[in-house]
């Protein structure tokens, strides 16, 4: 009544946040149902307690201090081929065995306040090829001592995916799921479409686009959100060269699913912007936005406004 008074009839939002997966996962649906979101963020709460590196208990850490792990998880297992397939379609940019390398920058960084040197990087590098992890219904293991990885450059989508099934299951029919700039829309937002405004990478009040969703997915991955001094040397790990990957400051990718959308921003910032185009062109559905190093801004062939 309230809201026919003033002459504008509006949906009923309903929006929770909580730290997750590293990072702020928000979930808004349209509607009143708190119990939907709530058994949503169980669900990322699980998707967490399995691919967590920070956590001593979960499968992944299980997986990198012992060298194999003999129940792995079906989430873990859908997570680890469907990484596998991204490294193999990116020839090799993605590649969730970079763990190793990552620790030698901290370390490096830790120790000495400068990179690893180059017979340090070469060194590790050897305990870099994801070939080398082994899938055998719910074993996983290692072929090298000494290997790890990590999924941080998947897990976040995968986890909105799992809280988006969650919220359908339950009836919601307009929701967006927001895990640090990975998310992924059910329907609309009611009339329009959810917008989501893409961030200028370097000025925090700019922004490059809007992007409009509905039923799709959208990632971003960036030099500027983690990295260990200066942005040229952040986390994401070219695993031809073991060094930050260069040429590109922001990918951003859009298809249906999260997990996609995720492991193909990640892989097309090591990929660069010549090749990391043409493997976009090449997939049917997905679109992308690259920012380089230069400021100029790209967008694939099907990339709207
Ligand atoms: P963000 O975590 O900022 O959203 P990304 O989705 O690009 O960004 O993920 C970056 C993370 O991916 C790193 O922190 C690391 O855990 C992992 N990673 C780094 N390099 C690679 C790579 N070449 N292939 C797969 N994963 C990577
Ligand atoms: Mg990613």
């Amino acid at each position: 009544m309230l809201l026919l008074a003033t002459g504008c009839v509006q949906e009923q939002r309903l929006s929770s946040t909580r730290e997750l997966m590293g990072t702020i996962v928000t979930i808004t649906v349209i509607g009143e149902d708190s119990a939907a979101i709530e058994l949503a963020f169980k669900e990322i709460e699980k998707v967490e307690s399995l691919m967590s590196r920070y956590d001593p208990d979960s499968q992944v850490s299980a997986l990198n201090s012992e060298g194999y792990i003999e129940n792995a998880d079906t989430l873990l297992i859908n997570v680890l081929r469907k990484a596998e397939y991204y490294s193999a379609i990116s020839n090799g940019a993605f590649d969730v065995t970079v763990q190793p390398l990552l620790e030698l920058y901290t370390e490096s960084f830790r120790r000495k306040r400068k990179p690893p040197s180059d017979a340090e990087i070469k060194e590790t590098l050897k305990l870099v090829d994801y070939a080398n992890i082994m899938i055998a219904g719910d074993k996983v293991s290692f072929s090298k001592e000494g290997m790890k990885i990590t999924l941080g450059g998947i897990a976040k989508g995968y986890a909105v995916d799992r809280a988006v099934e969650v919220l359908k299951q339950n009836g919601i029919k307009h929701a967006l799921v927001n895990a640090g700039g990975d998310m992924r829309a059910i329907g609309s937002k009611g009339v329009e479409d959810w917008s989501i405004a893409l961030r200028n990478p370097r000025d925090e009040t700019d922004y490059i686009t809007v992007i409009k969703l509905n039923d799709k997915a959208v990632a971003t991955s960036g030099d500027y959100e983690r990295y260990f001094i200066d942005k040229s040397q952040h986390h994401i790990i070219n695993p031809k060269t073991g060094k930050s990957a260069l040429g590109l400051i922001s990918v951003t990718v859009i298809t249906d699913k999260a997990i996609d959308a995720d492991a193909l921003a990640t892989s097309v910032f090591v990929l660069g912007a010549n090749k990391g185009l043409e493997l976009i062109e090449s997939l049917s559905g997905v679109e992308g936005l690259l920012i380089t190093e230069e400021k100029e801004v790209i967008r694939s062939s099907g990339f709207s406004e």
